[in-house]
């Protein structure tokens, strides 16, 4: 049995990105309380927020230290000026902690067993604050909220319950390989800078399939 803290993004007054008035710190607590009754009783999970508060990044940092948790994922909707865009992304602070690599490829993939028709854009580098820890940690960005398309799939419960299980079952095959190294080699190297956000696609590993 591991700890794994999940990290609704958002809350209170700081609901993240708003579409349509569907607010984005609304659904990543669905898709993480999703992911959590997916997880428990064979994991045990922490939550940095169960409800609609909000919560300093230094606190929700906090809350997996002090739980001890072995992992940490934070929830979060993407968001673009460009409504064309859209799919999920899994963002690491770095791609040579192969911990972070590795559970950010397991949840990618995940995902993409889940939802096929949907862009996997695979793992990107983002030096986001949330994610200076010493353990396995990555924040996923599932699906676009400026996308009219992924906006009506977020709007179903449906979809939020498979959203949160994909990232379970991320969490737990990572747990039973945690260092899959052979078969995904971490690439180093920079790539392009993506619009928007100051992250940059990590080339995917040889031998799997194209996002
Ligand atoms: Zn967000």
């Amino acid at each position: 049995m591991a700890t794994i803290c999940l990290d609704p993004g958002h809350g209170g007054h700081d609901p993240g990105a708003i579409r349509n008035g569907t607010a984005e710190k609304d659904i990543t607590l669905s898709i993480a309380l999703a992911a959590r009754d997916r997880l428990v009783p064979a994991h045990r999970v922490v939550l940095t927020r169960g409800s609609d508060v909000a919560v300093a990044l230094a606190e929700r940092r906090r809350t997996a230290e002090s739980a001890g948790a072995d992992l940490f994922v934070s929830i979060h909707l993407n968001a673009s000026t460009r409504p064309t865009a859209q799919g999920f992304e899994v963002l690491v602070r770095t791609d040579e902690d192969q911990g972070s690599a590795a559970l950010a490829w397991t949840i990618a993939d995940a995902l993409a067993a889940r939802f096929p028709d949907r862009r996997n854009r695979g793992m990107k580098r983002a030096g986001l604050a949330v994610l200076r820890q010493s353990r396995p940690c990555c924040l996923v960005e599932c699906f676009f909220l400026s996308n009219e398309t992924e906006r009506k799939l977020l709007a179903r419960p449906a979809t939020r319950r498979a959203l949160g299980e994909a990232i379970a079952e991320g969490c737990a095959g990572f747990l039973q390989a945690p260092t899959p190294s052979v078969r995904r080699p971490v690439p180093a190297g920079a790539g392009r800078e993506r619009t928007g956000r100051r992250t940059a696609p990590s080339p995917r590993p040889r031998g799997s399939r194209p996002a």
